[in-house]
């Protein structure tokens, strides 16, 4: 499902439900009022503040479709949260209420007018808000949406309190005092509840925890899955509102070449976000891994092994010198021909292609052009400035870290 949908359809869910859960509400206040029952009222209270709550969540919905600003360019995915967080505290306002009118209904037993009316209200609502309340919870998981969820739940639980209700409403009815009250009582500590749990979630989502340990795991078997990933670190995802947002370094071969290491990324977020909808953004940043054992090529003229000189040129020097280092020593030394020493046009290029096919490190060098040099960055070979002397001295000095790195080609023609 696409954002905008999710949007669309958690706004449309909750004014829905605003609307159904309101005029319950409102039946049920003035059939109470008439009737006198406590209990009834204590409930009709409860579902007027079920409405509110079902507003402010819809007005969250509203308020995250706005397009993202320059101000708040993660968009205004919280103010759901920040709704549900100010709607806890009306809850458990009328919680207090709730009590009050309860704790006094102990102490002074009043007979009902009405009570068919008011048994009649209160079991249809019973029935009502638990279909709905299931109907809510089930959009509430598809969009991942923490308030429709919550209240979904809510809805469902009242079973429980408007089987209370009815209880109470027939104790009266039979003149049976103090019953009413009690559930009155029993009623506000569910509501008491309910605010408490929804100020906990909203602070939670507020200081960006991790939307859960399901949704984390599906993630790291994703990653797993990819080939050409020598592993991940740093993988940190963040609730926001319905959405999540997320980020994860992946070490790839030095060696891939950036457009491979692109595509990688691409793969990585197309599949999450396949696996987890509610993925808004996931940020991938690539490191290449550490390179323990590196290869080294050095440009020479002569066979003389370690005593060999540095050659003054990159491109058209006889031979190259592949220093393979292990443990922070030399382990071998080989030597190869340069097959275009002699060529006459765009030399540089061809022999920067056939070293890159040798997946050399690290090139030291005296010099290199601009096509030689941007060929073998592309392909992730570190390049250093070599001194005059022999492969054993350059060596020496870039195992002690003495060599420059080279930024920008060292001549303007190749
Ligand atoms: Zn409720």
């Amino acid at each position: 499902m696409q954002r905008e949908e999710i949007l669309k359809k958690g706004e449309s869910t909750a004014s829905k439900v605003s609307i159904a859960v309101f005029f319950f509400a409102l039946a049920k206040v003035i059939i109470a009022l008439i009737s006198g029952s406590v209990a009834l009222l204590s409930d009709g209270v409860h579902s007027l503040t079920d409405t509110i709550e079902s507003f402010f969540v819809w007005l969250g919905f509203k308020i995250s479709q706005k397009k993202p600003t320059e101000k708040f360019p993660y968009g205004f995915y919280k103010a759901e949260n920040i709704v549900a967080f100010f709607v806890s505290f009306l809850i458990i306002l009328a919680g207090f209420e709730i009590a009050r009118e309860s704790f006094q209904r102990i102490f002074s037993f009043q007979p009902l007018n009405l009570a068919y009316g008011a048994i009649a209200i209160a079991l249809s609502d019973a029935v009502f808000l638990f279909f709905l309340g299931r109907y809510e919870t089930k959009i509430g998981k598809e969009i991942n949406s923490q308030s429709i969820t919550a209240q979904g739940k809510e809805l469902t639980s009242h079973i429980f309190s408007s089987s209370l209700v009815v209880g109470g409403i027939i104790s009266t009815y039979l003149g049976i005092p103090k019953i009413e009250g009690i559930v009155g009582l029993l009623l506000s500590l569910l509501v008491f509840k309910i605010g408490l749990e929804s100020i906990k979630d909203s602070i939670l989502s507020l200081m960006d925890i991790s939307p859960s340990k399901e949704i984390e795991k599906k993630v790291k078997n994703l990653l797993l899955s990819i080939p050409n990933i020598q592993g991940f670190s740093g993988l940190k995802l963040r609730r926001s509102g319905p959405f999540i947002f997320g980020e994860v370094n992946i070490k790839i071969e030095k060696s891939l070449a950036v457009q491979k290491a692109h595509e990688i990324a691409d793969e990585i977020e197309k599949k999450t976000k396949e696996t987890i909808p509610q993925l808004d953004s996931f940020i991938i940043h690539i490191e290449p891994s550490e390179i323990k054992e590196p290869t080294i090529i050095i440009p020479v003229n002569e066979n003389n092994q370690l005593n060999s000189l540095v050659s003054k040129q990159f491109g058209r020097a006889y031979l190259f010198a592949i220093v393979k280092i292990k443990e922070n020593k030399l382990s071998s030394l080989e030597f190869i021909e340069n097959p275009y020493k002699e060529k006459s046009v765009r030399a540089g290029l061809s022999v920067s292609k056939f070293l890159a096919e040798k997946k050399p490190d690290i090139l030291i060098t005296k010099e290199i052009g601009p096509i030689s040099f941007h060929t073998l960055r592309d392909n992730l070979v570190q390049i250093y400035k070599a001194e005059d002397g022999t492969i054993k001295e350059v060596i020496n000095k870039f195992l002690e870290n003495k060599l420059k790195k080279i930024e920008q080609p060292t001549r303007i023609k190749e």
